[in-house]
């Protein structure tokens, strides 16, 4: 192989290795965001619809761009979410990224874990990161990750998966009350 047959392959590499770590990013209290570009960002906004309740908090929030609403309603969201659980971890902070599809989602797993996977989203507990498809995104969809993310921050012990899983359906459940 020439130089530039040896360079280009490594960008190549590079760029189907760690597709994440090139996203735009935007942080708030409790989340990192990351996203691709400004149309899938604002996809998830607007399919990210609050509740009348939730969205009260939203207006006291200093809002001027669209990722400066859509950081405010995950703040909002994981507030929420800590209340109907009444777990409230000390130092929670996860990376919420936006992918365009179910089939990006399970392009990531398949690459973290190397078994295929259909989710519309799922909370990698080694990452501390929400992976979601802003096609499929949905106020319950999200607070249900919220949910693992919580669970998994404030236990000192792992509770079992299926324990896990149903307080995340409990916040999913509840985000809305
Ligand atoms: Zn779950």
């Amino acid at each position: 192989m020439n130089k530039w047959c040896i360079t280009i392959t490594l960008l190549l590499s590079l760029l189907f290795t760690f597709p994440i770590d090139l996203l735009a990013q935007g942080k708030s209290r409790y989340v990192t965001l990351k996203y691709s570009d400004k149309s899938v960002l604002r996809q998830f906004n607007s399919q990210l619809i609050l509740s009348r309740n939730l969205r009260y908090y939203l207006k006291k929030k200093e809002i001027t761009t669209i990722e400066d609403e859509v950081l405010a309603k995950l703040d909002i969201l994981i507030e929420k979410a800590e209340v109907v659980l009444d777990m409230f971890p000390s130092n929670l902070h996860i990376t919420v990224v936006l992918l365009e599809s179910r089939k990006d989602v399970s392009t990531v797993y398949t690459q973290r874990y190397g078994k295929k996977a259909d989710h519309i989203a799922y909370y990698s507990l080694t990452e501390d990161t929400i992976y979601i498809s802003v096609a499929d995104t949905k106020l319950r969809v999200i607070a249900h990750e919220i949910g693992h993310a919580i669970v998994d921050h404030y236990f000192k012990v792992r509770p079992p998966y299926n324990i896990h899983e149903l307080m995340a359906q409990f916040t999913e459940k509840h985000i809305t009350d």
